[in-house]
């Protein structure tokens, strides 16, 4: 066998560290001897091409090692104990990690059928895996790639198989890691392969405004340079981007297949020396060409959530074509191509000396929040499903990002709700919820969160959540945090609750309890509710599904009539003509009945002064009425004869 080579920049490394990289090779080579690829070629050449591609991306010189010894334990006789005697511990379990990690994917019958399908004992594997030390994932998808970039050697049936499960995972993995570059070629081969039709529809329709795009962007970027250069702006660089083949095929829905619709089908990138400059630039832009408004978006400010920076901006360019430029500094060029491999690049080039001694390779870096999250997850969660699950969403589901009224980011998995924020916030929080502000207006609950949105949870004083929460909360961690705490309340505390509350306002109809309603008007009553038993039913009012007002109305049919007044001995009595009026502050003003408690003779109560819309009288202690003490008014039931 000819001899072979590790490619990549020596001076990165001490003589020690290559030196070790140097035994790896050698033991590798040794290792997969007479072992032969679809290609033809020798094995190792492939975990040599992966030990290049990590120490391209930066890792460390243990990374590249086990970059070269990953196929080892899987395909030769060598165990990982073996690994950790002759190399140490970390390159032991680095390999050790990635042999481990078999994710896979079952087949889907089309490209854009909805659902995930990473196999749940795979993810979680993968997460465990990756909480522990990221450079297995790093790894993992080195490996990927170069399988990926020779996967024309292998027969039709498995280039379809490993094409989309590189879709549905390891691009995923890898625009989660934030290294876009990578993401971005993993997709266009696994598109290319997964789905050869749609690839080449996609194809033909780029090269067919290619030359056009290509024009027009030569055209741009002389106007830019010639606009920068007159107002005395260093740039860097500037370059045009295509957007990958994938993302085109997923957005052309959008545009209803008419790819010159897509403005952002080519950018202009502009790279300029500092944060500084990416303002002015972008200042400068507009002054000569027009910007769609709501298509600025300033991820310096506020990065993706993974971790990605850049300005972007679309405007009506030369000839009034729609066009995205994207403007950014060097570092946040390289951390967007290269992510999590970036940041371990300049790690590295803070101080080679220190680097060299680091044993923290694997710490989270800023920006993969969600990995801590995930770590999190794993500890709070009852089942195993309700992890991967709950992994699922926060490793693959589209993000959404919102403020807290102090301006704090929150990071939340798409369609999350208020209460989500709310748990985010803290448990307490999500366990007082009460309502929510969002961009300064009362929403319900369970309302769909927008991108941006500014959100602040009312809270009530002790925790009250409801049972219909779970159907709506998105996160895994609000609904376990919900879970435990159904569980440590406990069903009969709950049936108390209920009945005590129903039972308050049914002794105003003589009825002390639930039980003395007749039979036939309770059947039917639960019947339409769609109710089991009166347990159920004092659940459900425990849990704020109904209210006691409403539960009575229903089981009384007097209740139902304003008119008729309550028997039982009641020596109180609304005023004739005007029955279950109400006296604020012991006069006649303008009031009304809080929808949420809907008080009922002879309830106590309490005003709320609302802003324009005069007095909401709610039952005391009403868990909807708003806590601010100094718009409190008294209320009283107007009785005949004594006012
Ligand atoms: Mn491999």
């Amino acid at each position: 066998m000819n001899k072979m080579f590790v490619r990549y920049d020596r001076n990165r490394f001490s003589d020690s560290q290559n030196q070790l990289i140097d035994e790896a090779l050698e033991f590798a080579v040794r290792a997969h001897e007479g072992q032969v690829r679809a290609t033809g070629q020798p094995y190792v050449i492939h975990p040599i091409a992966v030990a290049e591609i990590v120490a391209d991306w930066g890792l460390d010189h243990e990374a590249v090692m086990a970059g070269l010894l990953h196929d080892v334990v899987e395909d030769t006789p060598v165990t990982a104990a073996e690994l950790k005697k002759r190399f140490g511990a970390k390159v032991g379990e680095l390999v050790e990690g990635v042999t481990k990690l078999r994710l896979s994917a079952t087949p889907r019958p089309a490209v854009d059928s909805p659902r995930s399908v990473a196999s749940n004992e795979n993810l979680r594997k993968l997460l465990l895996a990756s909480t522990k030390d990221y450079r297995v994932l790093v790894i993992k998808l080195a490996d990927r790639l170069h399988n990926m970039r020779t996967l024309a050697a292998l027969d039709p049936d498995r280039r379809v198989r490993i094409g989309r499960e590189s879709l549905e995972i390891y691009g995923p993995l890898a625009d989660r890691l934030g290294m876009g570059r990578v993401k971005t070629e993993i997709e266009d081969l696994g598109f290319e392969y997964g789905y050869p039709g749609e690839y080449e529809a996609v194809a033909q329709l780029v090269r067919s405004s290619a030359k056009k795009a290509g024009r027009h962007l030569a055209g741009v970027k002389r106007a830019v340079v010639g606009f920068l250069a007159e107002a005395g702006v260093g740039v860097v660089r500037i370059e045009a981007r295509q957007k990958g083949y994938y993302s085109i095929y997923k957005k052309l829905a959008k545009v209803d297949g008419d790819i010159d619709k897509m403005y952002d089908l080519v950018a202009v990138r502009i790279i300029v020396p500092d944060v500084a400059v990416c303002y002015q630039v972008m200042g400068i832009l507009h002054q000569h060409y027009k910007p769609l408004i709501y298509r600025i978006k300033d991820y310096i400010a506020v990065p993706k959530p993974n971790g990605y920076q850049s300005l972007h901006t679309t405007v009506f360019a030369e000839g009034g074509r729609i066009t995205e430029i994207q403007i950014r500094t060097p570092q946040m060029h390289e951390a967007a191509e290269f992510g999590l491999a970036a940041h371990f690049y300049y790690e590295a080039h803070k101080s080679t000396r220190a680097y060299s001694e680091r044993k923290v390779v694997g710490a989270v870096p800023r920006g993969l929040d969600w990995a801590r999250r995930l770590t999190l997850l794993q500890k709070s969660s009852g089942t195993e499903e309700e992890f991967v699950e709950g992994a699922r969403l926060e490793l693959f589901g589209d993000r959404l990002f919102v403020f807290s009224p102090k301006g704090d980011l929150y990071d939340l998995p798409e369609g999350s709700t208020p209460l989500d924020f709310a748990f985010a916030v803290h448990s307490e929080v999500g366990l007082k919820a009460l309502g929510a502000r969002v961009n300064g207006r009362m929403v319900q609950l369970d309302r769909r969160l927008e991108n941006r949105d500014v959100v602040e949870i009312v809270t009530r004083r002790v925790s009250a959540p409801s049972r219909d929460w779970l159907g709506f909360v998105v996160t895994a961690h609000a609904r376990s945090r919900l879970r435990a705490w159904f569980k440590s309340q406990g069903r009969a505390a709950h049936v108390a609750t209920g009945r005590q509350e129903v039972e308050r306002v049914l002794a105003a109809w003589g009825i002390k309890r639930l039980e003395e309603v007749p039979k036939a008007v309770m059947a039917e009553a639960l019947d339409g509710w769609h109710l089991r038993s009166v347990d159920d039913l004092a659940v459900t009012v425990a849990d704020g599904g109904l209210s006691a007002a409403a539960v009575v109305r229903r089981l009384v049919p007097e209740a139902r009539v304003a008119e008729v007044m309550p028997s039982g001995g009641l020596d109180q009595r609304p005023a004739e003509g005007v029955p279950g009026k109400v006296l604020v502050e012991g006069e006649e003003l303008p009031y009304s009945l809080a929808p949420c408690c809907e008080p009922v003779f002879p309830q106590p109560l309490v005003g709320y002064v609302t802003r324009g819309r005069g007095v909401t009288v709610h039952v005391q202690g009403c868990r909807n009425m708003p806590r601010d003490v100094e718009r409190l008014a008294a209320c009283r039931w107007r009785l005949s004869g004594r006012n």
